[in-house]
């Protein structure tokens, strides 16, 4: 397995700490809205690469956190906390709010056919294990009290900027943009671990700690979470490519200080989502829900299927043509696979030829357009039997996850032509019950026109997309 390592900046062969298995943490949402689309890619794309690496025979167990509190408006240490500022909005509690939308953040994920990671765990449900590292940071002198905050000392960090690639000046220009002035800091990149005092007046959420009563900065949270379930060393850690600074770089502070060595070996990000103004985020306003592009014709597994026709860090544009053409594809797609027969007997040879052509595919820095390909060869092949194809597309979807034996075009129609088919051959039903035999062909027709093809069968009537 080969994998770019924002860490090298390079492609590099993948080695476990432990032969066999995967310790894996994937940075989770914050819960104070809906996911946006562009979210949703990045665990689109580590759950291929769970999934992947699962398919090569790794063991991984996966942890993804729920940011319920220290997120702040900007990403900096100062600015509203992005859970309050969304309940003062919709007038609930903040823990309505997190329990609302990391419900609703579940349902998407299922809607996408994605992994529950092994364990999910909320940051308001760890603040024993926050403190303790603070604790020993402050210990070991990587961190200092200020004010009534705490914060963690970068010109402590080995090799703070390791990550990002920036340096001492790129950090003064972000210094500047992302990190706004704060007199209780050493140096204006130190981030904060405890905040007891905020700019953001009768914090809800707060806990004691030996500081005073506060709450956990943002960062701390998957250090903490991290260490918590998987323990001293990761594999593989994972998130967007705007996690990697400041997120990502104080995470790798905070949790290399507190275990006094190298904590994460491989560090993967996907690219962003855009959409015409640029990055799809939360904080711009615009976004696109999984519900709302379902609204708009395209299904959960059109989306997935969207995304895994591009490379993980490649920018992807949003747009109509190309949702589109991956609803198309898609559906063209199942409706081949729905009409092979399922005969002859596993052609084994064969079966071993295009398993390791979709396993080297993954194994290019998870390449999913090479894997796709792997599957439309095997459907091409003129040579293969019913069964071994069948075979070859069960397995395939282990990874792909896009329901590719489910003999329905459903997953690629959208909520709204369903109602209306589902209308439409109900009136047919109807017309047919009353011998009105020229509406029912009406209707029929009209529905082909829509490239809608209906079937009568025992059970009733069925269609498929064409
Ligand atoms: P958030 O809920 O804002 O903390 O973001 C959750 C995850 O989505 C993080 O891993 C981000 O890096 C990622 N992310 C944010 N915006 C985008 C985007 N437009 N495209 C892809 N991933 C994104
Ligand atoms: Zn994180």
């Amino acid at each position: 397995m080969r994998l770019y390592n924002t860490l090298s900046k390079k492609v590099e062969e993948f080695v476990p700490n432990e032969k066999g298995k995967v310790k894996m943490y994937t940075c989770g949402p914050t819960v104070y809205s809906y996911a946006h689309i562009g979210n949703l890619r990045t665990y689109i794309f580590e759950d291929v690469l769970q999934k992947g690496l699962e398919y090569l025979g790794y063991d991984v167990k996966r942890v993804m956190n729920i940011t319920d509190v220290g997120h702040l408006t900007s990403d900096s240490d100062s600015g509203e906390d992005k859970m309050e500022k969304g309940a003062k909005k919709e007038g609930k509690t903040v823990y309505e709010i997190a329990d609302f939308y990391t419900k609703a953040f579940l349902k998407d994920m299922d809607a996408l056919n994605i992994k529950r990671p092994t364990i999910i765990s909320k940051a308001s449900d760890n603040i024993d294990v926050y403190i303790k590292m603070i604790s020993k940071m402050l210990r070991d002198g990587y961190a200092y009290v200020s004010g009534g905050n705490v914060y963690f000392d970068i010109s402590k960090a080995h090799d703070y900027y390791k990550l990002s690639g920036m340096d001492n000046d790129d950090m003064i220009i972000g210094a500047r943009q992302g990190v706004e002035e704060d007199d209780r800091k050493r140096n204006q990149g130190d981030f904060a671990l405890w905040f007891t005092i905020s700019k953001f007046e009768n914090h809800i959420m707060k806990w004691d700690s030996p500081w005073g009563v506060g709450y956990p900065g943002w960062h701390i949270e998957c250090s903490g979470i991290a260490s918590k379930y998987l323990g001293e060393y990761l594999d593989i850690h994972c998130g967007g490519v705007d996690n990697i600074f400041p997120h990502h770089t104080n995470e790798i502070a905070q949790s290399e200080a507190y275990f006094g060595h190298k904590w994460c070996n491989y560090w993967c990000h996907g690219a962003h989502l855009n959409d015409k103004n640029g990055k799809m985020s939360k904080s711009k306003g615009g976004i696109l829900t999984l519900t709302k592009l379902n609204e708009d014709g395209y299904s959960p597994l059109v989306y997935r299927y969207f995304c895994l026709n591009s490379h993980y860090r490649s920018q992807l544009v949003l747009s109509r043509e190309g949702l589109d053409s991956s609803k198309n594809a898609l559906s063209k797609l199942k409706n081949k696979i729905a009409s092979i027969k399922d005969e002859g007997t596993l052609d084994k040879k064969k079966f071993d030829f295009y398993d390791n052509e979709f396993k080297d595919g993954f194994s290019n820095d998870i390449n999913t357009s090479s894997m796709l390909t792997t599957l439309y060869d095997v459907l091409k092949d003129n040579d293969l039997n019913g069964n071994t194809k069948l075979s070859l597309v069960k397995s395939f979807d282990k990874v792909l996850s896009l329901d590719l034996l489910k003999n329905d075009s459903d997953s690629c129609i959208d909520s709204k032509l369903k109602k209306y088919i589902e209308e439409q051959i109900k009136l047919r039903d109807d017309a047919k019950k009353n011998k009105d035999f020229s509406k029912a062909d009406s209707i029929r027709d009209e529905l082909l026109s829509k490239g809608v093809k209906l079937k009568d069968t025992r059970e009733g009537t069925v269609y498929e997309l064409i």
